[in-house]
């Protein structure tokens, strides 16, 4: 199997080695010093402030995305919420759910966010912003430093989630004036789905405290509490988190987060370059390192990928609903490299010779 899914992907082998052991038992020093270790990494590659703090969630990256809009806003806020895909949605679901105020950005599948179309929402009294920088249904990467910008003048909470793009592409919190970012352990990450991730700078650490959460197992002070002695409040995914301990310190060693980028975007510039000349249009105007939407000229998506599925071993990523005939998308996250692109492409240029493209 070649696997070039968004989500999970391919881990390498000393993360797969983890999977294989046995579980151990995690109320120990042990294992606390391994979570102090994760939390030191992760505010590093996420360009966290000093006192910032990581929780690490048992839940895939929706309870992150959960969890934030539980313990950060309330009835008395007002959210902007980018809305340009599933993920956008279903922040907008959240707020509703939990009867946090707001009002949605919209934006068409593949449209990026204009500085024009940002600051007509500048004058609407709002205290909070929700966006999924990387809208992976799409594979629309919004412009953060605009959005940071807009925040900064308006005094919005910014809330980012980051769970398709955190060590695909340059995103720093301190500089960027971001309260909370998410991540997952199935992305970037290349880690099995199950834990998520949320860093909060020391403003959004505060607010957690002051709000009242009606729900155990998402109340971040508890996990806050808890992870100040390197344990979380229940059990948690014990062994992903010791693979996502060794994957971290798999990146630390081999340069640390900006060589993961750089190794994830010419994974992404070397796709690009191979399938020229095949009948596909790219998606989306501004792109993640993390995945390449493509909209194929001749064809359904989804025959494209259940085809490469079934007679060919190698897995894309389809699109759901309006999408699913139009767009799919490759993935360039986790353990692939410049042959696997080769495969992948020459699997296409076969298709196309057998008139399926
Ligand atoms: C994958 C992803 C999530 C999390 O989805 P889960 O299925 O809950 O892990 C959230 N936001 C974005 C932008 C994602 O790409």
């Amino acid at each position: 199997m070649l696997n070039f899914a968004v989500g999970p992907v391919q881990s390498s082998d000393a993360v797969r080695e983890i999977g294989q052991e046995q579980v151990p038992y995690f109320r120990t020093p042990e294992f606390s010093e391994l979570m102090f270790e994760n939390e030191r990494l992760v505010k590093d590659f996420a360009g966290a402030e000093e006192n910032a703090r990581v929780v690490f969630l048992t839940g895939s990256g929706t309870a992150a995305m959960e969890a934030a809009v539980m313990n950060v806003f309330t009835e008395k806020d007002k959210v902007l919420v980018v809305n340009g895909g599933s993920f956008g949605h279903r922040f907008a679901e959240l707020c509703a759910l939990h009867e946090v105020p707001y009002t949605e950005i919209r934006l068409n599948y593949g449209e990026p966010l204009t500085e024009e179309k940002l600051w007509s929402y500048g004058e609407g009294g709002y205290t909070g912003f929700l966006v999924n920088v990387h809208e992976t249904s799409t594979g629309v990467h919004y412009d953060m430093e605009m959005i940071s910008r807009f925040c900064r003048e308006k005094g919005l909470f910014l809330v980012v989630d980051a769970v398709s793009s955190f060590l695909a592409d340059p995103f720093e919190m301190k500089k960027l004036g971001v309260h909370v970012m998410l991540t997952g352990s199935q992305k970037a990450l290349a880690c099995p789905p199950g834990i998520s991730l949320v860093v909060l700078s020391a403003e959004a650490v505060k607010r957690v405290n002051e709000n009242k959460t009606k729900c155990m197992y998402l109340d971040l002070k508890s996990a806050l509490k808890n992870g100040e002695r390197g344990q979380t409040p229940f059990t948690p995914a014990v062994g992903i988190l010791r693979q996502i301990h060794t994957r971290l310190l798999e990146i630390e060693k081999a340069g640390g987060v900006e060589s993961e980028i750089a190794r994830i975007r010419s994974l992404a510039e070397d796709f690009r370059k191979k399938i020229q000349g095949l009948p596909f249009e790219i998606f989306s105007p501004s792109m993640s390192n993390a995945l390449t939407p493509l909209h194929p000229l001749n064809s359904s998506a989804h025959e494209i990928f259940v085809t490469l599925k079934d007679e060919y071993g190698i897995w894309i990523c389809p699109n759901g609903g309006e999408l699913a005939d139009r767009v799919f998308r490759v993935g360039h996250l986790g353990a692939l490299t410049p042959e696997d692109n080769t495969r992948l492409v020459e699997a296409m240029k076969d298709m196309q010779r057998r008139g399926l493209l």
